[in-house]
């Protein structure tokens, strides 16, 4: 008696188990819904007003009109009417730090292209991300920069001959980096012999450019440009000085480089961007770090309000005061950085008249450049410069996945990866609204915003 008690008991607790569950597999949904926002896919066609996008798992499932659509089952729903969906942003000039990742995801940026770092810290730092150790954006990397000697930084691999220089790209390659950064003190020997075994890997590769004016290199084959180096080099009027400047060391150079702008004919920038485009290089300007290095004499900019997501040992670690020390920069210097604004814009915007593409990118963690925030400052600095809101946004999308050589992120389409940001205020009308974030999601996953901000 007692003991067939036990049993139904038992036996009715094993129906109410078995009912829990059923009732717990019918209510977990198996995907979300976005239902209403107006989606910009980064396509480049126009944007898809009342739409549907399925998320399901990591991946992007569809994207549809909502009108007559058939929602399939189990879908967490989620109303976005009014808002806008983007896909997530790309920082294609980075210098990632453990504690950048968690201000990226923040700020939308779900992917960054890392120009440099202690080659073993980035790539294990990339390898934690993509396995899932550590939160973060997609991280792709150079590894260590590829110099000549002495190289600029003690970290990067000095090369003093084309036989080291393809030894250098052969190491890094082993190593595994997603692709190669050639930095300034590389003349056009080291640097064809770099970009000759690149091609034998099929490695994207990319330079800060000294030595090497960027038609050179762009006749070399090198195909993307960062912080628009080497352009006054390839004027003519420019090239003696500039080449004397970048001989004596990376600041005297960088300094004669950033000055020299406002100085050079425009005619002659003209034909620069204009054969650039020609070749097909993808501009990575940075406008945000030349504008940074233009105010690095002005307060404000120690004050800005943004720099609250910046721990207090990363500003300690910046020593700003030390780096213009260093450089040997005063007032008169940042003056002329600000006056060679204008025509950096004039070019940019030639470039793109030309057919050029152009790639948003920071140089953050660098001193002053706070990372994910900066990303929308150079969409900003972007359209002042004359670029339409929609080219801005291709720029900090398709056009970085363009030039990582990754197909799967830069645009909203079924089977790639669900990386999406949903803002609550048009971006096409004003670039700014960039900035206005609802939500974030990266993998599929939705980033805790809140709780991550809360904690700077
Ligand atoms: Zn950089």
């Amino acid at each position: 008696m007692r003991a067939s008690r036990r049993v139904r008991t038992f036996a009715a607790f094993l129906v109410l188990l078995v009912s829990l569950a059923g009732a717990c597999r019918d209510r977990a949904p198996e995907g979300i819904a976005l239902v209403g926002g107006t989606v910009f896919d980064g396509s480049g066609g126009p944007p898809l007003r009342d739409a549907v996008i399925i998320v399901r798992g990591t991946q992007v499932e569809t994207i549809a009109p909502r009108a007559n659509f058939d929602m399939p089952g189990r879908m967490e729903e989620i109303d976005i009417t009014g808002k806008w969906v983007i896909p997530g942003l790309i920082d294609a000039h980075a210098h990632v730090e453990p504690w950048a990742l968690d201000r990226y995801l923040v700020y939308g940026v779900t992917s960054v292209r890392n120009l440099h770092g202690p080659l073993d810290s980035i790539l294990a730092l990339r390898d934690r991300v993509k396995l899932g150790g550590q939160r973060g954006p997609r991280i792709y990397s150079t590894g260590a920069m590829v110099d000549g000697t002495p190289p600029t930084y003690p970290d990067a691999l000095g090369v003093t001959d084309p036989g080291s220089a393809r030894r250098a790209v052969d190491s890094l390659v082993l190593r595994g980096v997603d692709g190669l950064k050639l930095y300034s003190r590389m003349d056009s020997a080291l640097l064809g012999a770099a970009l000759d075994e690149a091609r034998t890997f099929n490695l994207k590769v990319t330079g800060h450019l000294g030595l090497t004016d960027a038609l050179t290199a762009a006749a070399l084959g090198l195909r993307t440009m960062e912080h628009l180096s080497g352009v006054p080099e390839a004027t003519r009027g420019g090239r003696e000085t500039l080449m004397a400047a970048h001989r004596r060391g990376f600041f005297s150079g960088w300094t004669a480089f950033a000055r020299s702008w406002a100085t050079l004919d425009s005619t002659e920038l003209a034909r620069v961007a204009e054969g650039l485009a020609e070749r097909q290089v993808v501009l990575v300007p940075t406008l945000v770090l030349h504008e940074t290095l233009s105010r690095l004499g002005d307060s404000a900019l120690y004050q800005d309000p943004a720099l609250k997501a910046v721990p207090a040992r990363a500003i300690a670690d910046w020593n700003t005061p030390d780096m213009i020390r260093r450089a040997g920069w005063g007032q008169a210097d940042f003056e002329a950085f600000a006056r060679s604004l204008p025509a950096m814009d004039r070019f940019i915007r030639v470039f793109r008249a030309a057919g050029g593409i152009v790639a948003v990118g920071t140089d953050a963690v660098n001193q002053q450049l706070i990372p994910g925030e900066s990303t929308h400052r150079e969409m900003e600095l972007l359209v002042r410069a004359g670029l339409a809101p929609e080219d801005a946004l291709l720029a900090a999308t398709r056009n970085g996945a363009l030039l990582i050589g990754a197909d799967s992120i830069g645009t909203i389409a079924p089977g790639r990866v669900a990386d999406l940001v949903v803002l609550n205020a048009d971006p096409l009308s004003n670039i700014r609204n960039t900035k206005n974030i609802d939500r974030v999601m990266a993998r599929g996953v939705f980033v805790p915003v809140d709780s991550l901000r809360a904690g700077w």
